[in-house]
């Protein structure tokens, strides 16, 4: 049986750690060769040397930092000039400062959506421009926290948000002018990565698992994601069996925002 990303090129973002690594990884082997990059150069070659040992797809790493506008353009052209094509692109990098609207600061708000929100705008324009000839699929990492709102993440809800509306604009964009490019966004509910362990590891230990508790009680499945979960999100809405969808939001949350 053939693999559902057989001689596909994709590029993951933020693939250093947790979802984005996971994501890579599965893409590779369905057989895609990914270009992983993450600000953090060290733990994306880890994620890349990994997958070159196992069967699969191959990997390569380079460092990017997805808020410098100039270095999109380097980067879609190293890809183009070493592999000939770009089809699948996951905005996955992203960061969380909680604060509520009294007191998270400007630069901290701004800071968040510079990552989150401006950063896939332009991984977007790049992956359109990659794409427009041959097709591909773009796949924005939003969160239930684009859906729903918390007090304790004011900032993170305004870019969240702003990502999961964003791609509906892009993928009718992309429609219109009859490029063959979907645009979706991904929805995860929590799930156990450094970007959820560590913030609950900045908590005393027993505020830790009071917080532990409350969230499970909250989920309707009573436990949290694991990457994979998303990971095979990301994969179905790579490959063609996602084919008629566009402008999508899937959300991957053991039932949290059911309610
Ligand atoms: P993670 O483990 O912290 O991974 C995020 C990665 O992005 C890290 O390797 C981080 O590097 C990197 N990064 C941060 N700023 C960057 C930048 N400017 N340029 C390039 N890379 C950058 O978090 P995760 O849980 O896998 O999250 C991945 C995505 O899923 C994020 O967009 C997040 O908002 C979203 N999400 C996660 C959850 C969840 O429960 N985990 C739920 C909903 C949505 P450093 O570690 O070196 O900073």
């Amino acid at each position: 049986m053939s693999r559902r990303l057989e001689n596909k090129v994709a590029l993951i973002t933020g693939a250093g750690s947790g979802l984005g690594a996971a994501t890579a990884t599965r893409f590779a082997e369905e057989g895609a060769h990914v270009f992983v990059t993450d600000i953090n150069l060290d733990s994306v070659a880890n994620v890349a040397a990994t997958i070159n040992t196992a069967a699969g797809g191959g990997a390569t790493a380079r460092r990017q930092d997805v808020t410098d506008e100039a270095d999109w353009d380097v980067l879609m052209e190293e890809i183009i000039a070493a592999r000939g094509r770009l089809d699948i692109l996951v905005n996955n990098a992203g960061i969380v400062i909680t604060g509520t609207v009294e007191s998270i600061s400007l630069s901290e708000w701004r800071k968040t959506q510079t990552v989150n929100l401006e950063a896939v705008f332009m991984g977007t324009r790049a992956g359109v421009a990659a794409m427009k000839v041959s097709g591909g699929s773009i796949i924005n990492i939003s969160s239930i926290e684009g859906i729903i709102g918390e007090a304790l993440t004011a900032a993170y809800n305004a870019s969240k948000g702003g990502v999961r509306i964003f791609t509906k604009s892009a993928a009718l964009h992309c429609a219109h002018e009859g490029y063959d490019i979907r645009v979706n966004s991904v929805h995860p509910g929590y799930i156990l990565t450094p970007m959820v362990t560590d913030s609950i590891g900045t908590l005393a230990p027993e505020v830790a698992a009071e917080m532990h508790a409350n969230l499970i009680r909250e989920i309707p499945l009573k436990t949290m994601g694991e990457p994979l979960d998303i990971a095979n999100g990301c994969l179905f809405l790579a490959s063609a069996e996602s084919k008629y969808m566009t402008g999508s939001e899937l959300v991957i949350d053991g039932g949290y925002t059911c309610r």
